[in-house]
């Protein structure tokens, strides 16, 4: 199952983005509003995987509806499930299984905290702080959200990919 994960995220218009995640069996694919502060929002609930609470839930609004990712941690893996609810100001507070169940997958947690990791990097090198906040105007790319995933990625993974990059 290694290696068979893939996951972009791509500033695609003023305001929107276009967030990708894929395995070997299906792919999920969203166009994701510039109301919440999303990429941020990924990346501290990534970085969550690193602690000690075994659940995090990210949300992302697709104007009007919601997707819900929830990330849940069993012992080195992380459990992928998300939810698509038709209307975000109704469902906000639902529970998961309210929603609609429209992709999960299972995976290494240094696999996929890798991969949030390096593609939150290569919005930062392909756009630079600047053309960043100009793109998503509402907020600033996450500088410190970013941070935080790399360090605990690199501190308690063991991960291959990293060691072998020189800008690790
Ligand atoms: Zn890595």
């Amino acid at each position: 199952m290694t290696g068979d994960l893939q996951f972009s995220w791509e500033l695609s218009g003023s305001g929107w983005a276009t967030c990708r995640i894929a395995d070997t069996a299906g792919e999920q694919k969203n166009f994701v509003s510039y109301c919440t502060d999303a990429l941020a929002d990924l990346l501290f609930r990534v970085a969550g995987l690193y602690g000690d609470s075994s659940v995090q839930r990210v949300s992302f609004d697709l104007e009007p509806a919601e997707v819900r990712w929830r990330l849940r941690r069993r012992g080195a893996d992380v459990d992928i499930a998300i939810y698509y609810f038709p209307d975000m100001s109704r469902s906000w507070d639902a529970p998961d299984d309210e929603g609609t169940l429209s992709w999960s997958s299972t995976q290494p947690r240094h696999v996929f905290g890798h991969a949030v990791m390096e593609a939150a990097q290569a919005v930062l090198s392909l756009h630079g702080e600047a053309g960043y906040r100009e793109k998503w105007v509402q907020h600033p790319f996450p500088v410190t959200a970013l941070q935080d995933l790399r360090r605990l990625h690199q501190r308690d993974d063991e991960c291959e990919q990293c060691q072998g990059s020189p800008d690790s």
